[in-house]
């Protein structure tokens, strides 16, 4: 059966989900998004996804022309006109149909459209034993350009980096923000071990503020783990007893290596280890 997509409203087949070439979303990247996992027929952390889409539209003087509820039931729909019960869902809103030139004036309405589908976003090898992974040259967005809080179309400062991951052979790199302090990856939060202590890198680092992130940052300290929000700089991460990343579609995966230096003994640690396996419980018990 072909997937149905939710697109302004209806539930239409794969083939004819379609969206106008003078979508600004597709012209200028002008539009945000959310990435969303659903585990065992629920969406996951549903509120705190639809909050963040709201907030980075906010942010970009979008106005999504529907309600939360409106849309939280969307993606409940959209789940249940496929019938699946574990998927990677797609939620976007673009500023909509305009002119050429970028003016956000003359886009009348925006377009949204929920995909639910599946992704695997690392092979499940690499979720046994670990990753290597590298340092991007390419910084991230300057808080002050275009905040990393706002989770928009515009993934190319994202996707630079992520080339540089690609030609070191390697499935992630690791983003500094412009003082050069750790910000995290090119579509993962970063945590480091250290001392027993759980160690990321705080909002003002300039990061988008994860949703997973924030799920293992209450895990952890549900099982009194220690967790510090701090800057980072490479030499932490170098020399960290583990290393892991938190994302919607990679949920937690453990570093092994950062720029050929290998993190710890080089293995998956036991607190990944731990807040893994408590990742994956919560996600089936709700
Ligand atoms: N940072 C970036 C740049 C991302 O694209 C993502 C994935 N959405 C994350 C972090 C992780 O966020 P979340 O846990 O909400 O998926």
């Amino acid at each position: 059966m072909d997937l149905l997509i939710w697109i302004d409203g209806n539930l239409v087949p794969k083939q004819d989900a379609k969206i106008s070439v003078y979508d600004h979303g597709l012209l200028y990247g002008d539009g945000v998004f959310e990435g969303i996992r659903a585990y065992s027929g629920r969406v996951f952390e549903k509120k705190a996804h639809i909050q963040r889409l709201y907030d980075s539209a906010r942010a970009i003087r979008l106005t999504i022309p529907y309600a939360q509820e409106e849309l939280s039931q969307a993606l409940d729909e959209t789940l249940a006109a496929n019938k699946m019960r574990d998927a990677y869902i797609r939620l976007v809103v673009t500023r909509g149909t305009g002119y050429l030139g970028i003016s956000p004036v003359n886009c009348a309405r925006p377009t949204v459209f929920i995909i639910a589908d599946t992704i695997q976003m690392y092979p499940e090898e690499m979720y046994r034993h670990g990753m290597a992974i590298i340092t991007a040259s390419t910084i991230r967005n300057h808080p002050n350009s275009l905040s990393p809080k706002i989770k928009s179309l515009n993934y190319l400062n994202n996707i630079l980096a992520k080339w540089e991951a690609v030609d070191a052979g390697v499935p992630e790199a690791v983003m500094l923000n412009h003082l050069g302090y750790v910000c995290e990856c090119t579509g993962d939060n970063i945590f480091i071990v250290k001392g027993g202590d759980l160690i990321t890198p705080a909002e003002e680092a300039g990061i988008l503020v994860g949703v997973t992130r924030q799920v293992v940052i209450n895990l952890a300290q549900a099982a009194d783990i220690p967790v510090r929000q701090i800057n980072l700089t490479r030499y932490d991460l170098y020399t960290a007893d583990e290393c892991f990343l938190t994302g919607t579609g990679a949920e937690i995966i453990a570093v092994t290596s950062i720029d050929k230096r290998p993190i710890g003994p080089g293995k998956v640690g036991p607190l990944t280890r731990q807040l893994a396996e408590a990742f994956h419980r919560k996600v089936r018990e709700g």
